[in-house]
């Protein structure tokens, strides 16, 4: 079944009665343009085929009340009630959507939901995004609100900055909201302008293969702090407003005006990062083998991995092994510290690729990958 499906199935089970209908929306994996996102820069992202259901039914009141067949339990909140941190756990994702849509000044009911999702939580696939936006449509809808696709996806972000309070930039939510089958999303995510970049994986005999990692995540949120900090240091002594604005042209010479060398090395990987996404978009835009794009992937992952330090041994050896096997790039994806690795590889060859990972974790004595296509 899928979750659309269970969560239609189970709404009578929980709630009595039927849903008055069904919403789903992806998570995303992004291709290129990690931690550029809070610098005014370019990203690059795809929806997924895998997505979060929400069957939904409107209240009387203001009560939210939902039930999570992963979480495996039911959560309410009066949505007058909602407030950054309040509440605490997972309601908070979609709450604070509720309460982001009431700040904007809409008038939104309680609402009774079942929610599932096949999106792998915590993997650096945005299953966050994924739940936030399928409520934020089911929202749109019961109210009649008629909002555009990037008012929800404001809407999801606040809930997720201001009601869960991680820092976030708005990639997840816009890929989540805008993503189409059979092309990845560029965004620039200072004018929010879109466009839908074609990517013909099947046509080219090609796959991106999703390496969940598996290794914990801990400690993060001092980490980005840091990133966050840093980036915002750089462009000040840089004198711009955003990273986004210095130019890969004569870095080197800006970069040694930066005394300190932590800071130097933050700033690069963002600006050439900005500059490998607007290449690869250059590589599928001119209709080239997107084998080609594969090189600027492994760059991006050598940037996190030294100058950004954003990765962790799982990660890495993820990515050592399939380059090995002959995948034509690979790299980290998502905010960093664990999470997946995303790799160009033929069609055919998908699966050697992936046992190469799973044979070197064995060596390394680390928990076993999973991955899909
Ligand atoms: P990611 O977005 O990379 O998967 P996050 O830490 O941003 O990781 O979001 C994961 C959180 O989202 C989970 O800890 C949980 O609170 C919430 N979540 C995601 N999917 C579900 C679900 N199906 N049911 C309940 N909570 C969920
Ligand atoms: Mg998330």
């Amino acid at each position: 079944m899928t979750p659309v499906e269970r969560a239609r199935t189970a709404f009578a089970e929980v709630f009595g009665g039927a849903p008055q209908g069904c919403w789903w929306a992806p998570g995303r994996v992004n291709l290129i343009g990690e931690h550029t996102d809070y610098q005014g820069g370019f990203v690059l992202p795809l929806a997924l085929p895998q997505g979060a259901a929400v069957a939904a039914r409107a209240r009387s009141d203001r009560v939210l009340r939902v039930h999570s067949l992963h979480a495996g339990g039911t959560a309410e909140i009066d949505l007058d009630d909602v407030a950054p941190g309040t509440p605490e756990g997972w309601l908070g994702y979609l709450a604070g959507v509720g309460w982001a849509l009431t700040q904007a000044g809409h008038r939104v009911p309680g609402l009774d939901v079942v929610l599932d999702s096949d999106v792998p939580i915590g993997a650096g696939l945005s299953s966050s995004a994924a739940i936030e936006c399928a409520v934020a449509v089911a929202w749109d809808d019961l109210a009649g609100l008629g909002l555009d696709r990037d008012a929800l996806a404001a809407a999801a972000r606040r809930a997720e900055n201001d009601v869960v309070g991680a820092p976030t930039g708005v990639m997840d939510q816009m890929a989540s909201l805008h993503g189409q089958e059979g092309s990845l999303m560029f965004l620039d995510t200072r004018s929010m302008d879109i466009e839908q970049v074609p990517l013909e994986l099947a046509e080219h005999g090609l796959a991106l293969l999703v390496i969940d990692t598996r290794a914990p995540h801990a400690l993060v949120d001092g980490e980005y702090a840091e990133r966050h900090a840093s980036c915002a240091r750089g462009a000040q002594l840089l004198g711009v407003s955003e990273l986004r604005d210095v130019p890969v042209e004569g870095l080197t010479d800006r970069l040694a005006t930066l005394e300190d060398d932590l800071l130097r090395r933050r700033v690069r990987h963002v600006v050439t990062e900005n500059d490998r996404v607007m290449r690869l978009v250059g590589v599928l835009r001119s209709g080239a083998d997107p084998r080609s794009a594969g090189t600027l992937m492994t760059a991006s992952h050598v940037s996190m991995r030294d100058d950004f330090e954003i990765t962790v041994p799982q990660v890495d050896a993820a990515v050592d092994a399939v380059l090995a096997a002959g995948a034509h790039g690979a790299r980290m994806t998502g905010g960093g510290f664990g999470g997946c690795v995303l790799a160009l590889v033929e069609a055919g060859s998908a699966g050697a690729v992936f046992n190469a990972v799973a044979g070197a974790y064995e060596e390394a004595g680390f928990d076993p990958p999973t991955s899909f296509i």
